[in-house]
C-alpha cells in the first residue's frame, strides 16, 4: 500500500507511542508528485554508527549541545537510510541501492520494504548511484554476488567509478575503510556490463540532471529534478539534521576530502536557501524531505 505523508501523519498520531519508538526509519514509503515525476522515498533501514564520527574536531561544548538536541548522547547513534524512487514516464528510477545483506544487520531492508509497498523491483529500469559507499552501493548484488536487478541500466559518475577502480582508492586509506574498496569493486564488477557513465551536468532522463557535489567522496553527485522550485536528491552532502546545517564547516569522519566537502556543503546550502527547492537527504530523519532556511549566519533544515 502506498500512502501519502498526510495519511502517515494521521495514522501516526493515533499510534504516537508506537511511532516514537520508531521515528526515523518507517517502512511505509512516502510518495508525492513533483512536476512530471512521481517520487517515493523507501527506507533501507538504518546504520548504527559511532557518535564520535560526527564532527570529532568541532568545539566540544558546541558539539555536545547539538548532539544533546538531536538526542544522540550515547556512544552510537542511528543514521536513517532513505532511498529515492522516481517514476519518470516509462522509467522507474532508483537512486542508490542500499546496504545489501553484508554491511550492517540494521540495514539492507530496501527490497523487503519495496515488496511490502507493492512495488515490483523487476520494474526498475534505471539505477543512479550518488557514490560508492557501502550503504549506497552494496545492495547491487544478492548473497551470491549476482546483480539484484539484472535487467536495469546503472548510471555511475565517471569520476566516482575512476576513483574506486584506481590506485587512489587504496593509497593512504584508513584501515577501517579497506573493506569499502573491496566491496565497491565487487559490486561494480557485478554490474559493469550494464553501467553507463555520466558526467555532472548530464541529463539521465529529461528533467533529471546530475550535479557535481564532490568531497564526501571524490566523485559524489546529487540529482536535480525539474518542476516547481526544483527538487534536489543530495545523497550524503548533508548527513545530519542539525550539524550539517548549523555548522557546514564541521568535518564528519565519513568525508573523503573534507575541505572539498565543506565547500560543497556551503554551496549547496546557499542554493537551497536562496532558490528554495525541496531537498531529500539520504541520512536525514525519514523520509528526509524538507527545505532549507537561513538561521543565525548558517542554515536550518525544515522537514516537511
Ligand atoms: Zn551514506
Amino acid at each position: 500500500m502506498m500512502i501519502t505523508r498526510r495519511t502517515l501523519l494521521a495514522s501516526s498520531a493515533a499510534a504516537a507511542a508506537a511511532a516514537s519508538a520508531l521515528p526515523a526509519f518507517a517502512a511505509t514509503p512516502y510518495s508525492f508528485k513533483h512536476g512530471a515525476f512521481e517520487v517515493t522515498v523507501v527506507s533501507d533501514g538504518h546504520l548504527l554508527l559511532p557518535t564520535s564520527f560526527l564532527a570529532p574536531t568541532a568545539p566540544p561544548a558546541e558539539r555536545a549541545a547539538l548532539l544533546q538536541a538531536a538526542g544522540q548522547t550515547a556512544e552510537q547513534y542511528q543514521s536513517p537510510t532513505n532511498i529515492t524512487l522516481i517514476r519518470a514516464g516509462g522509467d522507474l528510477i532508483l537512486v542508490d541501492m542500499g546496504s545489501g545483506d553484508r554491511f550492517m544487520p540494521t540495514a539492507g531492508k530496501l527490497w523487503d520494504n519495496l515488496k511490502a509497498a507493492g512495488i515490483d523491483k523487476t520494474k526498475i529500469t534505471k539505477v543512479i548511484f550518488t557514490h560508492g559507499h557501502p550503504d549506497h552501493l552494496w545492495g547491487a548484488v544478492d548473497e551470491f554476488d549476482d546483480p539484484m536487478l539484472p535487467d536495469a541500466t546503472f548510471y555511475v559518475g565517471e569520476a566516482e567509478w575512476d576513483f574506486w577502480q584506481g590506485d587512489d582508492a587504496v593509497r593512504g586509506l584508513p584501515a577501517e575503510r579497506a573493506g569499502f574498496v573491496t566491496g565497491a569493486r565487487r559490486n561494480y564488477a557485478a554490474i559493469k556490463n550494464k553501467v553507463k557513465m555520466f558526467k555532472p551536468g548530464n541529463d539521465i532522463v529529461t528533467g533529471l540532471r546530475a550535479v557535481a557535489t564532490p568531497g564526501h567522496t571524490q566523485g559524489h553527485v546529487s540529482l536535480e529534478l525539474a518542476g516547481g522550485d526544483g527538487l534536489i536528491v543530495a545523497g550524503d552532502v548533508l548527513t545530519h539534521p542539525l550539524i550539517s546545517f548549523a555548522h557546514p564547516e564541521w568535518k564528519p569522519i565519513a568525508d573523503h576530502v573534507p575541505d572539498v566537502a565543506v565547500e560543497t556543503r556551503k554551496r549547496l546550502l546557499d542554493r537551497l536557501a536562496a532558490d528554495r527547492p525541496k531537498l531529500i537527504g539520504f541520512h536525514l530523519p525519514y523520509p528526509g524531505i524538507g527545505t532549507v532556511e537561513r538561521k543565525d549566519g548558517a542554515y536550518r533544515f525544515v522537514a516537511n
